[in-house]
């Protein structure tokens, strides 16, 4: 495994191997890497590209008063788990490598990050789609894979790649969970063992909401209120519970079409999001994709 630390070196390893005929396939990430980050890794492999990893904790997309100068980070770490895995080239920028002087231009989202994270965090989707942007003209991938634990930025990168007709397919990835349902995340180091143990709450009471709806129930408020009631009986700190439309993001009262059930909650001083697919009839999908794993 290479690895890179400036761009010009990026740019010239993807040369290299655009000349010997491979394909490149993009995985960013903050790293302090886990299963989750490790599927899409192989979820790149699996479809044959050179695959670059980028482990950067990015400034731009953090709050004052969040958790970027504790945010975890182990690169010794994260090297030997990336290398384990097949990345081909491991792109490790500093920040003045990525932001060499303030960005005088940015993108901004519009509406798809006036809503869910967005609200509580805002200029945080500004920050993830400038960064995505860079690496995109950095690497040029042809595809670039990202979560669907993080379902409202996959969604917006998707928008992104569609508004400004950049040359790359962002694929979605199912999420990896732990075995009782958490769905993995580097932020998941900062519970206690005991704020562990509430913590899967989260996906229960989601996987329990996807059960409902195919089961027949549809009304969305009815969903979210029976999701919200299990939140606040474990002790979360509900900052929303939301069922969507999967293509705008937008409320929807009813289950029929492809929808998402998304939730953030707070425990301690944690934040935690997850999101399960939502289809009338058909709520098991995403649980089974789960189960096969
Ligand atoms: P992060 O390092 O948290 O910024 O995540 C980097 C990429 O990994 C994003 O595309 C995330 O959506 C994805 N990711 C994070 N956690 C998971 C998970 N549990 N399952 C699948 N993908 C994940």
């Amino acid at each position: 495994m290479k690895v890179a630390e400036s761009v010009s070196e990026v740019r010239t390893w993807v040369n290299q191997r655009r000349g010997e005929g491979r394909t490149i396939g993009l995985v960013p990430t903050m790293g302090f890497l886990h299963d989750g980050h490790l599927s899409l890794v192989k979820r790149a492999k699996a479809a044959g590209h050179a695959v670059v990893m980028s482990i950067f904790v990015n400034p731009l997309q953090f709050g004052p008063g969040e958790d970027y100068d504790r945010y975890p980070r182990d690169m010794a770490r994260d090297r030997a788990l990336a290398e384990g895995t097949g990345v081909d080239l491991l792109f490790t920028p500093s920040v003045e490598e990525m932001y060499p002087r303030a960005l005088q231009v940015t993108l901004r989202v519009g509406d798809l990050a006036n809503r869910l994270c967005g609200l509580s965090r805002p200029g945080h989707f500004d920050g993830v789609a400038t960064v995505v942007a860079k690496l995109f003209h950095i690497v040029e991938p042809d595809e670039a894979f990202f979560g669907e634990k993080d379902y409202q930025q996959l969604r917006i990168i998707q928008t992104m790649v569609e508004d400004l007709n950049l040359p790359v397919k962002v694929i979605g990835c199912p999420t990896v969970r732990e075995a009782d349902g958490l769905a993995m995340s580097s932020r998941n180091r900062y519970l206690s063992p005991e704020e562990r143990r509430r913590a899967a709450v989260l996906s229960r009471a989601l996987f329990d909401a996807a059960r409902r709806c195919r089961e027949g129930t549809t009304r969305a408020a009815e969903l979210v209120q029976s999701v919200t009631q299990q939140l606040s009986s474990a002790g979360l700190e509900v900052e929303y519970v939301s069922a969507v439309r999967e293509e705008d993001l937008g409320q929807v009262d009813q289950i029929d079409e492809p929808c998402r059930l998304l939730a953030a909650v707070r425990v301690g001083d944690t934040r935690l999001i997850d999101n399960v697919a939502l289809e009338a009839g058909k709520g098991m999908k995403h649980v089974a994709a789960y189960v096969d794993r």
